[in-house]
């Protein structure tokens, strides 16, 4: 049974995609694109980085608060990613749903398919490089990660790209142009099908 009401008003979108595909940019310019939609703030258990703040790009909490919700059901989903906890605080995405907007989890492979187990009626859309050298240039490219981190980010990313298969719709991020206008219509479409 879904944790979720059974019948929402809104509809739920899970995209994921490995480290340096380009989904956080690619949903920023969704939600530019499509003011129906709102993105879900995850909790986790991991250090904020640079400018990053309590409740914008995180809810950020220490352990012990992070399982005192797990042990409560307070997630619709969570999951040890890059050695932290990551999760999705389940009421607000309840509220947002009930009241019509189109719900976007920008969540690990692993929370997607919890996700779909939980509420089958979500739609998994899956951002991938063109192919791993473009991926690993990228990364490399942002100059945030130490060698380490960008050895371990392409190593998820092969078993990431593996689980893609499991996924609705797959958009590679060739060209930022081109993979939002995709991103765009396969939302609306899968939006306009629900609302049919
Ligand atoms: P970062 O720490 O770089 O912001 O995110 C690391 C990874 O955690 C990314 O793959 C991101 O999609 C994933 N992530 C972020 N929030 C959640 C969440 O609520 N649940 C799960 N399962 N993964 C998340």
């Amino acid at each position: 049974m879904s944790v979720l009401a059974t019948k929402s008003s809104g509809t739920l979108f899970v995209i994921s995609g490995p480290a340096g595909a380009g989904k956080g940019t690619l949903v920023g310019r969704l939600v530019k694109c499509l003011p129906s939609v709102w993105v879900s703030t995850s909790a986790t258990t991991r250090a904020p980085r640079g400018t990053e703040q309590n409740g914008v790009e995180y809810f950020f909490y220490t352990t012990e608060q992070f399982e005192d919700m797990i042990a409560h059901d307070q997630f619709l989903e969570w999951a040890h990613v890059h050695n932290n906890y990551y999760g999705t605080p389940v009421l607000p995405i309840r509220e947002h749903l009930d009241s019509g907007d189109d719900v976007i989890l920008e969540i690990d492979v692993q929370g997607a398919l919890q996700v779909r187990d939980r509420f089958p009626e979500a739609h998994l859309i899956f951002i991938a490089p063109p192919d791993m050298e473009t991926l690993e240039s990228r990364l490399r490219g942002r100059g945030t990660d130490s060698e380490d981190s960008i050895q371990t980010r392409l190593a998820n990313a092969v078993g990431e790209m593996e689980v893609s298969k499991d996924y609705d719709r797959i958009i590679v991020n060739d060209d930022l142009d081109r993979a939002t206008e995709e991103l765009v219509n396969v939302v609306q479409s899968f939006v306009s099908s629900e609302r049919d």
